[in-house]
């Protein structure tokens, strides 16, 4: 059942169900049919019993009696099949319709029941027939009732007839169009398969036909199409990524190229070679570095590996910092301090990837601030946040670099990041490591005066 196409799983299920209510329809009509057909018959005959009793009361003499019977049958004609006995045995009277279908008393009566209806065949006739006792005038006699069936059986079994013809057809059509209509709800389903078949990755900006039906099916492709919109921004992303960061590492590579071919070219002095050797060192690191950040950002987009966090203490890690962080500034002659609480100011955090968060923004402020400039950390706790604020007496940066200095491998002054070191990865793994945290960093800048990036992150509890 479960390997058949669904429309026409939902037809063999609607069949069923529709098999099942005519037929219970079926059976109740022609029960109610015959059932009210016996009520009204029976209460034909209960009628004639009282006109019976009623004359029965009168006291008459048996003879007249059998005379007012027989007056009666010879206007009711042939339906009136009538016996009536004295039980003492003096007389009896059967109307020629009875002596026809040989009604006979039965020789045990119920005494419990006054009268008894049943339905009987006799001589191929169905009957239904009255029995019981009638006490009238100090006396009791025997009386039998019958009525003939075979007109109202015979439109009885018509109709049976007619259930039996129509409603087989009318199950045939029904399931003819619960397969139309299942055919048709299943239609759009279909059609979506078939368009997202077509979606590749190549061709990831298609989208999905959206009916404007306001029902399910408009609910699945609008969902189908916001995957296919997550999905198509994911690898975008990827791809770019990866032409990014292979971009990156050939400058570096063609360098060092270049530096051999040059070396190589003709004999050298050792201190020739010493310095081509230097320079090389040199774009190695640079290389390494870059590795180790694209490294850092691939395992950050995979999610494979989500930060361990304990509560930890923020003025302990800016103090473990402190000693790279102001040798660093040193190197340019630049002023480094920092600003602590008194009381410890507690995130859950992930001590190492903290200390790199803070780094980042240390050697920025180094990197893009001149010699002789400032720069001071500083650490708040406040409104539920512990607030690390950077700040530097550097270039600043340009309002229209702002919204983009987080993207990654994007630089403000490509020539001068590049110049120093820079990867233009540091400040995405900083807003990783800081989302990674539920905390957010911002950055206000002017340019020529200097920059303060922000980091807050959720208090500990
Ligand atoms: P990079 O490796 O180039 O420094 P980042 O992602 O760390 O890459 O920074 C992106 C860009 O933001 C940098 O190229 C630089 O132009 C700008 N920037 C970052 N920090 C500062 C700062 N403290 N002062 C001025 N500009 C900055």
């Amino acid at each position: 059942m479960r390997a058949l196409p669904l429309r026409i799983r939902l037809t063999a299920w609607y069949f069923l169900v529709l098999c099942i209510a005519f037929g219970a329809f079926s059976l109740l009509a022609f029960f109610e049919v015959r059932g009210s057909i016996h009520s009204a018959v029976d209460e034909g005959l209960r009628d004639r019993e009282a006109e019976i009793q009623e004359l029965l009361e009168q006291h008459l003499p048996g003879e007249q009696i059998k005379r007012e019977l027989m007056a009666g049958s010879r206007v009711r004609g042939e339906d009136d099949i009538l016996q009536l006995a004295d039980t003492r045995g003096e007389w009896s009277y059967s109307s020629a319709s009875a002596v026809r279908y040989s009604l006979t008393f039965p020789t045990q009566t119920n005494s419990n029941e006054k009268f008894r209806v049943s339905t009987i065949y006799s001589k191929g006739m169905p009957l239904r027939i009255l029995t019981g006792q009638i006490h009238a005038a100090d006396q009791v006699y025997e009386v039998q009732i019958a009525a003939p069936m075979d007109d109202f059986y015979d439109a009885v079994n018509r109709f049976r007839l007619v259930l039996l013809f129509s409603v087989p057809i009318l199950l045939l059509i029904a399931s003819a169009g619960g397969y139309w209509l299942s055919k048709k709800a299943v239609a759009p389903v279909t059609e979506i398969a078939r368009a997202a078949q077509l979606i590749s990755e190549r061709e990831l900006s298609r989208r999905l036909p959206n009916p404007q039906t306001g029902d399910e099916l408009q609910t699945l492709s609008e969902a189908l199409n916001e995957m296919f919109g997550r999905l198509e921004r994911a690898f975008k992303r990827v791809t770019q990524f990866t032409a990014d960061a292979s971009h990156e590492l050939r400058t570096p590579v063609a360098l060092m190229r270049t530096r051999t071919e040059v070396a190589l070219r003709k004999q050298r002095s050792e201190a020739e070679y010493r310095e081509t050797l230097f320079r090389i060192h040199q774009e190695l690191e640079r290389t390494s570095a870059l590795i180790e950040n694209l490294m850092t950002l691939a395992r950050a987009d995979s999610g494979s590996e989500p930060l361990q966090v304990a509560p930890i203490n923020l003025n302990a890690i800016l103090l473990e910092i402190w000693e790279p962080a102001s040798l660093l500034a040193e190197g340019k002659s630049i002023q480094y301090d920092q600003r602590l609480p008194e009381m410890p100011v507690c995130v859950s955090g992930n001590p190492p990837s903290l200390r790199r968060l803070f780094l980042i923004l240390i050697d920025n402020a180094v990197k893009y601030t001149s010699r002789e400039g400032r720069i001071s950390v500083v650490l708040n706790a406040n409104d539920g946040a512990a607030v690390i604020e950077i700040r530097d007496t550097g270039v600043g940066i340009a309002p229209t670099d702002i919204p983009h200095i987080f993207e990654r491998f994007y630089r403000a002054d490509e020539s001068r990041s590049r110049e120093s070191g820079g990867t233009g990865l540091g400040l995405a793994i900083a807003k990783w490591i800081t989302e990674a945290h539920q905390g957010k960093i911002s950055v206000v800048s002017k340019v020529g005066e200097g920059s303060v990036f922000r980091v807050q992150m959720p208090l500990a509890e």
